[in-house]
């Protein structure tokens, strides 16, 4: 009984939020999109073997920012921080894979460019904390606290990797 108890649980918290179903933002911040940079970051979670179920280009209003970025809103960076954000479109997109938070935000590199490693995206492409290319959730809560934010419900897609077998 236990064990069927257990076995539900676990099916219920598998089809939410974590294993292959866990979900994660990334956003192309403008400085992104303005160096030519969209492809060359798409390709590196397509690559990894990352699902993508959500994709737009869009100018996020300040309201959506503010909100975004709420826990930075005593930083005295947080108004140009705001400003850059919708100083031109962000590539928004969620990804979607095993452990696809921790993963990604891995992938993105450190915020300060003079310790985020060569190889991540950052470490790649960044010289500035401030200009820093791309945005990723930082944990599941997050995630989820994103996610409904940049993308409605029926702008989120669940669809089947033919290699997902090899994955
Ligand atoms: N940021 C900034 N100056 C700072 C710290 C952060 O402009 O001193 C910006 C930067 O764009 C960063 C974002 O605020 O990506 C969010 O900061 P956080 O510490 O959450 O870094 P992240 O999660 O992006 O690595
Ligand atoms: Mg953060």
């Amino acid at each position: 009984m236990i064990c069927l108890v257990l076995t539900i649980f676990a099916h219920i918290f598998q089809t939410g939020w974590t294993g292959a179903k866990e979900r994660t933002f990334i956003a192309v911040k403008p400085d992104g999109i303005q160096r030519r940079l969209v492809g060359e970051i798409i390709c590196r979670f397509e690559q990894k073997g990352f699902k993508l179920v959500g994709l737009k280009l869009l100018q996020a209003p300040e309201s959506v920012l503010r909100e975004h970025y709420w826990d930075l809103r005593g930083k005295p960076f947080f108004n140009g921080l705001v400003c850059y954000m919708g100083s031109g479109p962000v590539v928004a997109m969620v990804w979607q894979g095993v452990d696809v938070v921790k993963t990604c935000f891995g992938m993105l590199g450190e915020m300060n460019p003079a310790v985020c490693l060569p190889g991540t995206i950052r470490g790649d492409y960044c010289v500035e904390g401030g200009r820093n290319v791309i945005h990723g959730s930082d944990s599941v809560e997050s995630a989820q606290r994103e996610i409904p934010l940049w993308f409605r419900r029926h702008e989120l897609h669940s669809w089947d990797h033919s290699s997902s077998r090899w994955i």
